[in-house]
């Protein structure tokens, strides 16, 4: 899940005071090797889902699968229940942003989906993103669904210790606008650790060498939502799907993250190694 935030103006004005202290909530390398293990749970869940996305597969469906194998593992669904939520997964179609809930819509081809999703192992949790699109016809979903998980490349690669938060949304940002597409703003990535939203804030925007700086043992929730057409969403009369203002689709990728000595280390890789 992502996190609302202040208005996009407030964030910019924060990014502008560089080298400040982290607010994280700091973890030790076995603590990491926990949450890893809870990532590892995570990705199961998306690789089962990843199986069974297809025209005709329900939302509901797709929770069902992505409990039992939380389930399965010993772990428990990080969403359900949190502040209200009441399934699984976020599964978030076409023009759907994130926290949408699942039910009893069925895919077609060429739908976008946004599949979000969290695991808790051992009291830690873990929270990542992949998006789908079903079949091969819809070439713009494709092209914004790769372009997001490229920002989303891009912004763990400058999660290194002694950059800054507005590295990584640097980092995203350039990705996404290069390829003529608009990064959410008014949504942002996390902090997570024994908590699902933990500080800092993790924008999908900023200045090289503003903001928070990395440390060794922080995790974070590195998430793009990215449109293609304008960056303004709204939220949705259930009170969470949020949806892009303008009606265009809009793509989610996600890892939690270590920032580590040795780099970064993601902890939401799909079993096969692939993120
Ligand atoms: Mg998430
Ligand atoms: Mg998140």
């Amino acid at each position: 899940m992502s996190r609302s935030r202040r208005p996009s103006r407030a964030i910019r004005a924060l990014g502008a005071t560089s080298g400040r202290a982290s607010t994280g909530i700091l973890k030790s390398p076995a603590e990491i090797d926990a949450m890893a293990a809870s990532g590892a749970v995570l990705a199961r869940a998306h690789d089962a889902m990843a199986r069974a996305v297809a025209v005709g597969v329900t939302t509901g469906e797709l929770d069902a699968i992505a409990e039992q194998t939380i389930r399965d593992a010993g772990a428990e669904p990080a969403f359900k229940g949190y502040q209200g939520f009441p399934a699984t997964i976020c599964p978030s179609i076409n023009n759907e942003v994130v926290h949408a809930i699942p039910g009893a819509y069925a895919l077609v081809d060429g739908d976008l989906i946004s599949i979000d999703c969290g695991a808790v192992l051992d009291g830690w949790v873990s929270d990542s993103a992949r998006t789908y699109v079903v079949g091969t016809r819809n070439t713009e979903a494709i092209r914004l669904s790769a372009v997001t998980r490229q920002a989303l490349a891009a912004g763990i690669a400058a999660a290194q210790v002694g950059r800054c938060l507005g590295d990584i949304g640097n980092a995203v940002q350039t990705t996404v606008e290069a390829a003529g597409f608009s990064c959410v703003e008014s949504l942002v990535g996390h902090g997570v650790g024994r908590s699902m939203h933990e500080p800092p804030n993790v924008p999908n925007f900023g200045v090289p060498g503003t903001g928070e700086v990395l440390v060794e043992g922080l995790v974070i929730a590195i998430e793009p939502m990215v449109n293609i057409g304008g960056p303004d969403v709204m939220l949705g009369p259930d009170g969470w799907t949020v949806t892009t203002k303008d009606g265009t689709l809009s793509a989610h990728w996600e890892h939690t993250v270590a920032i580590t000595a040795a780099g970064p280390r993601i902890l939401t890789a799909a079993v096969d190694g692939t993120t």
